[in-house]
């Protein structure tokens, strides 16, 4: 593939998208198909957090500083992304969350991090709009926000701007695979020197019989658990809250979610309450631009999943918001539920196969996938 290639890429979400970006920027022409009008799937329900903070040491933590450094760039191009390096807090309820934190700003690679554990004057002095009760913090600074509904078109303006080399073609689903090629449901070939499927947790349709031919599924019966899986995570949106919150905010309960927390002292946190237990829940609240509250979340990993949102683990969440900001919330003005795709049971990051020549599937970064996008498809070029 030279410097003067065609790439067509199925899928706009976050991961589509940023393999247009970084193909425009190595000179190759791009045709991007979506299937819905515009992207619908994770990338548009997540809480736009770039994190770095969580990140296990080694491989994930470079991929992730990596990411967050291309998106500072990229957004330079696209501000519309809503990028802000706004950082986060982590906030300990307790002293064996506070220990945790302790222990966590002492690793190794806790500069890469920029951590730093604040006492509760000084996490106020961060973020004033935390008045409620807690111990403590941890500072994140190269943690940042983009805005998840707002970041997909912003980014494919951009491309636009950039010349010609950008086709942008919603409505269009891929169908049928060939070296090189791929058919969309009007019958028109698209062609390329390279395909790239970013089709999210679709594990039917265009990427399925390859997924399953593969055994890559984690509930393939010959993959002893490993590899790609669905987790299904709810969230909500309140109206807009009268302060404002000048990082994004964790609680303590995310400690058991992120890796780098990983530290002797996790293992004397006490047991979750029952209905964040039951919901697999920590909270994270980030305010949006329009000065809303976007809060959750959940995860649930049985497939066949509900289709319904349950109100226990809303209700979990709403109080934990509260509690750390000190005051009554406003009303909620939307719930849903989000999809991704990630990949369990192994070292990697996230999965690229090749699923024949010329077409490679990249898909599975879980959670990590809003913030790991630009450098997943840098990694895809090289
Ligand atoms: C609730 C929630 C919160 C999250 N929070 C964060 C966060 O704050 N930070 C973070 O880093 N990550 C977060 N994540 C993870 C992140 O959102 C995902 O990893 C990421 O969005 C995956 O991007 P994607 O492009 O692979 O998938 P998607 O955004 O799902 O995009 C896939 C697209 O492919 C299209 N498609 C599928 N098949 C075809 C076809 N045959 N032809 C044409 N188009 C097709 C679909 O319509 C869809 O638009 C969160 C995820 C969820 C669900």
């Amino acid at each position: 593939m030279g410097e003067s290639g065609r790439i067509v890429i199925v899928g706009g979400g976050i991961l589509g998208t940023m393999h247009a970006v970084l193909a425009r920027r190595r000179g190759l022409a791009v045709t991007h198909l979506e299937r819905e009008p515009d992207g619908r799937g994770a990338s548009v329900r997540n809480f736009g957090l770039i994190w770095v903070s969580g990140r296990r040491t080694g491989a994930e933590l470079a991929l992730a500083v990596r990411a967050r450094e291309l998106w500072e760039a990229i957004a330079a191009d696209a501000p519309g992304t809503g990028f802000r390096p706004a950082g986060s807090l982590t906030i300990a309820s307790s002293e064996a969350e506070l220990a945790v934190l302790r222990e966590a700003v002492e690793l190794p690679d806790a500069k890469q991090r920029e951590t730093e554990v604040l006492d509760p004057a000084g996490v106020r002095e961060v973020n004033p709009a935390l008045n409620g009760e807690f111990l403590g913090g941890l500072w994140s600074r190269a943690d940042a926000i983009a805005e998840p509904r707002r970041a997909l078109p912003a980014l494919r303006a951009s491309l636009t701007r950039g010349g010609p080399g950008y086709e942008w073609r919603p409505g269009h689903e891929a169908v049928e695979l060939a070296p090189g090629g791929v058919r969309d449901q009007f019958g028109q070939w698209h062609r390329g020197d390279l395909v790239v499927l970013c089709t999210g947790a679709n594990y039917t349709g265009i990427a399925g019989p390859h997924l399953a031919a593969t055994g890559a599924l984690a509930s393939a019966p010959e993959s002893g658990g490993a590899g790609l899986r669905r987790v299904r995570l709810q969230m909500l949106q309140t109206a807009p809250f009268p302060g404002r919150l000048t990082t994004s905010v964790a609680d303590g309960d995310s400690l058991r979610y992120y890796p780098a927390y990983d530290v002797p002292a996790l293992a004397s946190l006490p047991p979750q309450t029952a209905v964040a237990a039951a919901n697999r829940a920590q909270l994270l609240l980030v305010q949006r631009l329009d000065g809303s509250l976007t809060i959750g979340d959940t995860h649930e990993y049985d497939e066949p999943f509900g289709f319904d949102v349950t109100e226990e683990a809303y209700d979990h969440l709403l109080a934990r918001a509260a509690a750390l900001l000190g005051t009554a919330l406003p009303r909620v003005r939307r719930r849903w539920a989000g999809v991704y795709s990630e990949v369990t049971g192994t070292t990697d990051l996230y999965h690229r196969s090749s699923v024949m020549p010329g077409v490679v599937l990249v898909t599975g970064p879980g959670g990590r996938g809003m913030t790991c996008s630009p450098a997943i498809a840098e990694e895809t070029f090289q």
